[in-house]
């Protein structure tokens, strides 16, 4: 597939930065080798005095894998823009430093600052509108602000510069295909529609619990958390497409309307130590490999009470959904890897007296990377035909060929904010958070244990029932 971008120049801030080498790099190597950037140039700029060719050679590890497997064109793409590809020194929060780089690019330009928050945040106060050439887009990365009204003045910085629909505010965990298998799902079948709502649904879980544990990343993390990190942006995100009204077409305007529609009418109801739970794993063995207590790991404050779990009940206000819980949790360090929302129907009203079996509510279960369907349905059998038995249907849904970064790439470069979490949906999703985060800083709600490689803390799936 060849596409134009619409943007002629990625300058990437942070060039040296992990998030450059790990994630950005690898995910524009993927979608420049299919031809999905065709004409695009690269440009690299830090703080630190990098030579052009020590620029190149990370360019150079990071497009290795990509070129191993590309098509003859697409190989040559890969090593045209690494051929090409030039860095700049600067600081970018010295006032007039990037106005002046950007002055030099061949527009338009896509500015991804891949800098620690605060930077970006400098950077952006840096800029007068009137150094910021026309078409120019501005990639942002998570967290966005910390709280709503911190987001509120980022916005308010960054629509000076460039009008909403040229601000990118990354969510790279709800790749494309994510987006659109939610949607299809949900909103291409008859069947479904009519049940997905307070009448037929019991709870919705939406779940994020992975077997690594700190990695190393105390620094960002630990003053992070569970609920910052993996609810806050990600979580939410998920629940708004798996609640929301039916768009009447899937383009950004209608789409991010509804999100946002149903994301305002979200929160947490209180009392928080009923609603919410937090908890910070201890030494234990995850996949056979031990992994040590989180409060005694480098780097980590143990008196700052950081969660490794978060799990939040949410409640939406509103027609379809009053008074059922949306349960959204992630945990670090879990014996099992989840990643999925589960919807839970309620009981049949009456099951025919003579029937026997289960009778425990159906679920559906969309698991996400790789994106998977899977739903349970009582049927008659095996054998005795009044005993009826579970059997769950099974789909694989749509897989991108892209990585979630060069997903993320793509919609700036050709100038698609689909994916991209509008600025009001920004700060509503610290809103939702933010009265969770100030009980548990108060203590309201204790910080519970589990061990490493274990299930959670005691009673994590503890049922919560609809009202
Ligand atoms: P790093 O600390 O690894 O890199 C930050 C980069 O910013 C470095 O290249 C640094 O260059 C540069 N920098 C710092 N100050 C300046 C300055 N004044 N002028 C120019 N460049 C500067 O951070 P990460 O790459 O981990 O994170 C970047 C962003 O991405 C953050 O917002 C983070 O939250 C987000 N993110 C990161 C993820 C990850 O896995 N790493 C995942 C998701 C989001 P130098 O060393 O030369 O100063």
């Amino acid at each position: 597939m060849t596409s134009q971008t619409t943007v002629k120049t990625l300058l990437i801030l942070g060039a040296s930065g992990d998030l450059t080498g790990r994630l950005l790099l690898p995910g524009l190597a993927r979608l420049v080798a299919t031809g999905r950037a065709a004409g695009l140039r690269l440009v690299g700029a830090g703080s630190d005095p990098w030579t052009p060719e020590q620029w190149r050679d990370r360019v150079r590890t990071s497009f290795a894998a990509s070129a191993k497997s590309a098509s003859p064109d697409g190989l040559r793409a890969l090593e045209d823009l690494e051929k090409e590809t030039v860095y700049h020194q600067l600081d970018v929060t010295a006032g007039g430093a990037l106005a002046s780089l950007l002055t030099t690019l061949e527009g338009p330009t896509a500015v991804y600052f891949a800098l620690p928050p605060r930077i970006s945040q400098l950077a952006c106060e840096a800029l007068r509108p009137d150094e910021v050439p026309p078409g120019t887009r501005l990639v942002m990365e998570k967290p966005f602000g910390s709280s709503e009204e911190s987001a509120r003045s980022l916005n308010h910085t960054l629509v000076r510069l460039v009008p909403e629909d040229h601000i990118h505010r990354v969510d790279h965990f709800l790749g494309k295909a994510t987006v659109l298998n939610i949607l299809g799902l949900r909103f291409a079948n008859n069947f479904l529609e009519p049940v997905w709502n307070r009448e037929h649904v019991e709870k919705v879980e939406i779940i994020f619990d992975e077997d690594l544990a700190l990695e190393g990343r105390a620094r960002y993390y630990d003053g992070a958390g569970a609920l910052r990190d993996m609810i806050q942006s990600h979580l939410l995100q998920i629940m708004a497409l798996m609640a929301m009204e039916p768009p009447s077409s899937i383009s950004e305007r209608d789409l991010r309307d509804a999100v946002s529609t149903v994301l305002r009418a979200s929160s947490v109801p209180a009392p928080y130590a009923a609603s919410t739970r937090r908890a910070r794993y201890t030494s234990g063995t995850v996949a056979g490999k031990d992994v040590p207590d989180y409060a005694k790991e480098d780097g980590v404050d143990a008196s700052r009470g950081t969660e490794t779990l978060a799990q939040i009940q949410v409640g939406i206000d509103n027609w379809r959904w009053k008074g059922v819980p949306f349960i959204l949790r992630s945990g670090k360090a879990m014996g099992v890897k989840r990643k999925e929302a589960v919807v839970t129907f309620r009981p049949v009203p009456h099951l025919p007296k003579g029937f026997t079996g289960v009778d425990s509510p159906n679920q559906l279960r969309i698991g996400f990377g790789p994106d998977t369907l899977e739903f349970d349905v009582d049927v008659n059998g095996p054998g005795e035909i009044l005993s009826l038995s579970r059997v769950t249907l099974e789909a694989e849904l749509s897989a991108s060929e892209l990585l979630p970064y060069g997903e993320v790439l793509e919609g700036v470069l050709t100038g698609d904010p689909l994916l991209s979490v509008r600025g009001d949906t920004a700060e509503d999703c610290w809103r939702i958070v933010e009265p969770v985060l100030k009980a548990w800083q108060q203590d309201t709600v204790p910080l519970e244990e589990y061990d490493a490689g274990s299930s959670g803390p005691a009673e994590l799936s503890r049922s919560v029932r609809a009202e």
